[in-house]
Order: C-alpha cells, then structure tokens, then sequence
C-alpha cells in the first residue's frame, strides 16, 4: 500500500514510513493512493468475530504487509486487553432505531484510546526493527497527555515527556497522568500556563541539537493509522447492525474530524453507510460550511465539551482531498486561501459531493444540559456532553426512518462530572478499575518556565 499527500508534493511513502511520520513534507496529510475493499462475503464474516480479530482484517490491507493480518490480532488483543468491557467498543439501544457505540472502556475513557493504544504498540514495533529510538514531548491542558501516557507507557523504544501547566489541570486529569508507574514516563509541572508549556516545546524542537540527539517526535493527531485503526469500530458495528445487506449511519461528535473521517474510509471500503451526520458545540465551523459552501474561521468558544472547542478541523483536508478530484494542487490553493483569510469557498459540484453524505447539527451548552438529562430520565443512560450532541444530531437527522443510526459515545460521563451535574444533580462515579487512581502514589517533577532546566531534565532522564 502506497499513501500520498493531499498536497501532491511530497515523497509517496509506505504505511511504517507513515506511521512514522506524521505530517507530510509539503504540509499535507497522507492518505492511501487507492481504497482497499472488502467484498460482501467478506463483511458478512466480521459480524460475531471478536473484536480484535475483526479489526485486523479491517486494518491489513492498510499495511500492504508490513504487518500481516494475524500480527495485527495479535497487537490489538494486547492494545485491548485492559478495556473495561469485553466487547471492547459494544453496541446498546436506546431507542427503536437508535444505537449508542460506546467508545469509553479505554484507559482513560475517551475513545482516543482505541486508536493510540494500538499505534503505541505499532511504533515501538517499527522502531525495534530499524534499530532506532524516540523521546516523545507534547503539551497538555489535560487529555491528550493521559492518553498519550497510557499509549506510550512501558514501550522500549520510547521515551515519553508530557509538560502541563501547574496549577491549572482538573485533580482527575493530572492524576491520570502522574500515577503512571512506568520508568518511560515524565510528568513535568511547569510553572506557567498551557500557552508556555506549547512554547517551551516548540522551542525543544526549534533546536536543531537537542532534536537530533534525543530523536524528538510528537504525538499526533493527524496521523493516519489514527485513522486507520479507528475504520474498526465502525466496521464492527455495521457487521453488527446487519451490513452488507441493511444500510445504516452514524453521528459523530466531532472537532478535528478525525473520527468522522474513519467513517468516511469505512464507507469507501464498501461498508453500506448511508449516512454520516456530523454534531458540532457552539464552535460550528463545519455546521456553517454545510450549510453556505463556505468554511469561514470565528474566534474558539470555551464550552462543556471542550475536545471541540476548535475552528480548524485539520482532518477535514483528508476529505477535501478527496472532493476535488485528489488534486493536490487545488487543495494547498484552497487552504493557502484558508490561512491568509480566515475563509474558503467550495464549488457545488464539490459541496454536493459532500452533502449526498455528510449533515450537520449544532448544539449549543444548554440544549446539552437537556439532552443529558432527557436521555438519563427516558433510557436510564448516563452521556457525555459530547456525546449528547452526537445524540441530538442524529435526532434531528432526516433520513429514511427505516435506517439504523449509531451514536458514538465518545467519552464517559465521569470525565466531565461538573457538566453531567448541572444536568441531573448528581456527580457520576469513576470506573471502579480507575479508583485507585486517587489515592496513588504521584510522580512528578515541579519545573520553571527555563529551557535550561526543562532540557537538562529531559537529557538526564531519555535512556540510551
Ligand atoms: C477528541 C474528541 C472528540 C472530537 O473528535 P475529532 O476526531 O477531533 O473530531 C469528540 N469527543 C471526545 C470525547 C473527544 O475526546
């Protein structure tokens, strides 16, 4: 398997080059040069499969070999080993034709896990064949470091950096992070705000000599195996619900249309989706743009379900890539456009190949608040904010009332007890596998906003 760059310039690469990569040279994201497909027999045998098993045949073909489908099985049954439910990503009714998919029973109940518990492994593996090592630095204002931490944890050819404001990170968030007992992970609590903690790593990078001699990487989120990895729970469900032969769609909470995109490659696949209905907070850059052909910027929004508070969903290249024909030149114009003006305007051929898939439906933070509580009193169901606006999209959907809808439940309620409180008077308990958490024994080293002292620390402590 090939993979190019939705800008067109940069080193067509194979699937360990991209796992390792990232972003493109020429700015773009890499995506396959061609969709590989599964027939409807082959569909028709993911359903019953466990999940792990079903996801590999998902993924294979992804990989052109550098990974064959039983390592892949073999690699996700450890990546979910730990999960808290057995089915790993299962399926509940809440309604006659109203699925949730609950992406929460990762280590740290965000459906992110699904994907970098598996890349973590994926990386670790690439890197003991080619002999080479990583430090990983990243920023947090909270959930991206924990799931990093938890993908990264205890892999030998990785050194993990994660720095957060002190201070200013939720009790649970920063627990999440500091009592990890692995000797890889590094918990650094800066004396500075999250804005410092993005630049004191900006400039690690921005030293040609400190980057070279401790092999920096990131981790990130427009990596395609992200992707990749995540066409599974959508793949599964469908298998469930009855595909090839019964159509069905999905709402999506969504920010940096990373998820949704997963969706988008299943279909392409030839996963019999009908439908792909996007919900949006008050940050509804891509609402808008559905509904005028024009994706204009405005000023990010703070509200309850703070993983979309964005205005550039960065993924959303991947699929524009693919509405323009996969002209690579036409996309880096578009978005060229996009950074010098704050705005971008698709022509209707290209916005009518969007709209025969993709709705959108925005949710302001009161109207979660309702939906929470009208969920929690009709099905018992306790959601997250985000996922109530996936809920609330798919209600408002006009399709066909004979099709299936799935929700994805993206977080658990326990991550955002202040917003599930609001709605229904009461705060939802953790897990009870993450209870210890609280009590644990933390580590973490207490910093200055100093490059001098953030680098020293890091040099003391990569292993060689
Ligand atoms: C990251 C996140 C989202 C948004 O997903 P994208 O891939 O950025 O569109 C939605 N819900 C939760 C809980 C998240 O953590």
């Amino acid at each position: 398997m090939r993979y190019v760059s939705t800008r067109g310039q940069a080193p067509i690469l194979g699937f360990e080059d991209v796992l390792l990569t990232g972003l493109a040279r020429d700015g773009g994201l890499y995506l396959p040069e061609a969709w590989p497909t599964l027939s409807a027999v082959e569909i028709r045998g993911l359903s019953g499969k466990p999940y792990a098993e079903a996801a590999a045949r998902v993924l294979a073909p992804y990989a052109g070999g550098a990974v064959t489908q039983d390592e892949f099985a073999t690699l996700l049954a450890d990546a979910y080993r730990g999960f808290g439910h057995t089915a790993v990503a299962p399926l509940k009714q809440i309604g006659p034709r109203h699925w949730l998919l609950e992406l929460f029973h990762g280590p740290t109940l965000a459906f992110k896990d699904y994907a970098l518990q598996a890349v973590g492994r994926l990386f670790d593996r690439a890197l003991a064949r080619r002999n080479q090592r990583v430090t990983i630095v990243g920023a947090t204002s909270g959930d991206t470091g924990s799931a990093a931490i938890e993908a990264l944890r205890d892999r030998a050819a990785v050194d993990v950096f994660i720095l957060f404001p002190k201070g200013r990170v939720s009790e649970v968030q920063r627990r999440q992070m500091t009592t990890v007992d692995a000797p890889n992970v590094h918990c650094i609590a800066l004396d500075g705000t999250f804005d410092d903690c993005q630049d004191m790593v900006k400039a690690l990078f921005n030293d040609p000599g400190f980057r070279d001699e401790h092999q920096l990487s990131a981790v990130n989120s427009i990596n395609w195996v992200r992707i990749a990895v995540q066409i599974a729970y959508y793949a599964a469900a469908a298998a469930a619900l009855g595909a090839p032969d019964r159509r069905i769609a999905f709402a999506v909470p969504t920010g940096n249309f990373g998820n949704v995109l997963s969706a988008y490659a299943a279909k392409r696949m030839g996963f019999p989706i009908e439908r792909l209905i996007l919900g949006s907070n008050a940050n509804d850059i891509l609402t808008r743009f559905l509904g005028s052909g024009e994706m204009a910027m405005a000023p990010v929004q703070p509200t309850y379900s703070p993983s979309m508070d964005i205005q550039v969903s960065s993924n959303f290249e991947r699929l524009l890539f693919e509405v323009v024909g996969r002209d690579g030149a036409r996309v880096a114009e578009l978005l060229g456009g996009f950074r010098k003006e704050g705005r971008f305007r698709l022509d209707d051929e290209a916005m009518g190949r969007i709209r025969g898939l993709f709705e959108a439906h925005r949710l302001d933070d009161a109207g979660t608040l309702d939906v929470i509580r009208r969920i929690h009193r009709d099905t018992g169901e306790l959601v997250d904010p985000h996922t109530a606006i996936g809920i609330f999209a798919a209600e408002k959907s006009r399709l066909d009332p004979g099709i299936p809808i799935v929700s994805l439940a993206t977080a658990h309620p326990a991550k955002f007890p202040d917003a599930i409180e609001r709605a229904v008077g009461f705060r939802p308990s953790l897990p009870e596998r993450l209870q210890g958490m609280m009590t644990a024994k933390e580590r973490v080293q207490d910093l200055a906003n100093d490059q001098k002292a953030v680098k020293s620390f890091i040099a003391g402590r990569v292993r060689r």
